[in-house]
């Protein structure tokens, strides 16, 4: 079981998808305290389908949005440990904000980082994927709109950063059959928004991920047992039950206008 955890900004605001820096520096120090070594996703892919080994401790750390956070506070705890990440790129918005249509009004307004920024964290191992040009919910597009956001991302982090960018994360996890198709045509595999710790059994178009917010300090000595896993159906039980009551990241575009 290999833990995928989902960061976004690393920033001392008020929101749950976002991480303050001590309680990012508290959960470095925890993984490498036990022993966890980061890979990439395309090893964990690599590993999927054709069997190529991990470290037995083996965890991704992947970034969505890419905030500048990630660079300025994130990256120098982690390179301390001998870690990297995976970013997920906005192609449109690097070196501009989080402020994309459809984005929600409580969200404060934060920096992306640059290009520049990107390139260095290349340089130093970190991973790209794509992660649309600028953060719709794909499902809502027409076909030429959803396969330019899908495709033209990805060419732009290749341009950019010189590396493959074999990954994709869906904005808001949205997907139906025609997203699929795009990402299996032109991509090795995909980030999901779905709860849980990547296996053996799990689709390399849905890998599942842990919201940095579960990752408590003193959950990371547990990550290896069941009992994390446990844990893990319960919260996504109870964001499923969340989502019934609450709309979902199909009312935000709508809302925007
Ligand atoms: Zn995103």
């Amino acid at each position: 079981m290999i833990p995928i955890i989902t960061y976004h900004a690393v920033e001392d605001v008020s929101s749950p998808v976002f991480v303050a820096p001590a309680v990012f520096q508290a959960q470095m120090a925890a993984l490498a305290d036990r022993g966890w070594q980061t890979v990439t996703l395309t090893a964990i892919l690599d590993w999927l389908r054709n069997g190529t080994p991990l470290p037995r401790k083996s965890i991704a750390l992947t970034f969505d949005d890419a905030y500048e956070s990630v660079y300025a506070a994130a990256w120098p705890v982690m390179a301390a440990r001998g870690f990297t990440g995976t970013l997920f790129l906005i192609t449109d918005y690097m070196g501009r904000s989080n402020r994309w249509p459809g984005q929600m009004a409580s969200v404060p307004e934060l920096p992306l980082m640059s290009w520049a920024q990107a390139r260095e964290l290349a340089v130093a191992g970190w991973e790209m994927g794509a992660h649309t040009n600028t953060h719709p919910a794909l499902p809502l597009l027409p076909p030429d709109e959803m396969a330019q956001e899908i495709v033209d991302s990805q060419t732009a982090v290749r341009q950019q950063t010189g590396q493959s960018a074999r990954i994709f994360a869906q904005p808001y996890g949205a997907t139906n059959p025609a997203v699929e198709a795009l990402a299996r045509r032109h991509f090795d595999g995909a980030a999901s928004v779905r709860m849980g710790l990547a296996d053996a059994a799990s689709d390399p178009f849905a890998l599942p991920r842990v919201d940095a917010y579960y990752l408590h300090p003193r959950l990371i000595p547990h990550l290896e047992r069941p009992l994390f896993r446990r844990y893990l159906q319960l919260r996504q039980r109870l964001r499923q039950v969340r989502r019934l009551v609450k709309s979902d990241w199909v009312a935000k575009p709508a809302d925007a206008h």
